[in-house]
């Protein structure tokens, strides 16, 4: 018989023999449902091939409307290690890894997307290099085929200026495929801001890390659920959640222009007192235009942290569940 169930992570114990330490694999989805089934099925033969290791599967759909819900419901009734979280709508895909990791039971916690563009055989390393020690393994994209020259330049240049701004170790070029060890899972559960940069809130919280090469492969199926003003979205979060690096930039970009426009004042002085004749109109149109577009810039600037803050303090939570699943089933696995 299949029941519905609303659980936290703590009362989850699967099919796990006592004792027995188990991985969770968090994975988002918003309309996946083409490749839902091929990449479960990569995923089992990866979590089969970890002897060591019990199993367990969150998927959390995040408000997808193509019967990726229905399909996951499928996977879940043919395997009680896997556990579906539906989201009341789609909240995005950094709230939907942290719903994941919030939810995960796991001794270790690896997050991927479902559209195979990371490759799960790729978890089997991440384990490896956790069972060495390492608190937070994440995957470092060496090659990422079947994605535009826009987006290899701007991520590119957004993770190297990144890394320029922040006080902490960021690796450049990883996304958010990554492993974390329980007590880093534990750090992150308590970093509940609202803006989400989930690679780089699992980069703040320190202890052991490291990364591990992988070539990231086109999509299996489907397209990419970012649109550009998402990307630009994610990208100012990035910096935002971090670094005041652009409210310094704004004060010193008053600076410069300050100095500039006096030293202006100070030629155009001297030309009245020498009588040459002040034409004017252009030198004044474009002065006005510079200092204005400049202000607009600060003012931007500002107004990003300010929406920020203004999120906070609304102190909404992170995301709605409407259902948890899991069959309960008791099979065990192998
Ligand atoms: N995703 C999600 N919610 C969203 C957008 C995406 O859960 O609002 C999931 C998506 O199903 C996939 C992962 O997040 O598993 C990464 O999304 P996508 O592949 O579109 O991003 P990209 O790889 O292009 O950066
Ligand atoms: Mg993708």
């Amino acid at each position: 018989m299949i029941e519905k169930k609303t659980e936290s992570a703590d009362m989850f114990n699967g099919n796990q023999v006592d004792g027995e330490r188990i991985i969770s694999i968090v994975v988002p989805v918003f309309n996946e449902n083409e490749g839902i089934d091929k990449f479960y099925g990569r995923v089992r033969d990866v979590v089969d091939s970890l002897k060591t290791l019990s199993y367990e599967i969150v998927f959390v759909d995040d408000g997808s409307n193509d019967g990726s819900y229905q399909k996951l419901i499928r996977l879940a009734n043919s395997d009680s290690n896997i556990r579906v979280i539906k989201f009341s709508r789609n909240f995005g895909h950094q709230i939907a890894i942290t719903a994941g990791i919030d939810m995960a039971a796991g001794d270790a916690v690896v997050v991927i997307d479902a559209d195979l563009q990371d490759p799960p055989e790729i978890i089997i390393e991440f384990v490896k290099k956790w069972e060495e020690g390492y608190d937070v393994v994440y995957g470092i994209r060496e090659k990422r085929k079947g994605e535009s020259i826009m987006k290899l330049l701007s991520a590119g240049i957004f993770y190297r200026l990144l890394k320029l701004i922040i006080k902490f170790d960021i690796p450049l070029d990883a996304g958010d495929f990554r492993l974390m060890s329980k007590r880093a899972v534990e750090q992150f559960k308590s970093l509940r801001e609202k803006d989400r940069f989930v690679r780089g809130l699992t980069s703040w919280i320190g202890f052991k890390q490291t990364g591990v090469y992988y070539s990231r492969e086109k999509r299996f199926v489907g397209e990419t659920k970012y649109s550009y003003s998402q990307m630009i979205k994610f990208a100012f979060d990035g910096i935002t959640s971090f670094s005041n690096m652009p409210l310094k930039l704004a004060t010193w970009l008053g600076y410069c222009t300050s100095f500039l426009a006096f030293m202006y004042m100070a030629s155009v002085f001297v030309q009245k007192v020498l009588g040459y004749t002040v034409q004017g109109w252009a030198t004044i149109m474009a002065g006005i235009l510079f200092l204005g577009g400049i202000q607009l810039i600060c003012l931007g600037i500002i107004g990003e942290y300010i929406g920020r803050i203004f999120n906070e303090v609304k102190q909404r939570p992170l995301y709605v569940i409407e259902e948890i699943y899991r069959s309960d089933s008791t099979g065990t696995r192998k």
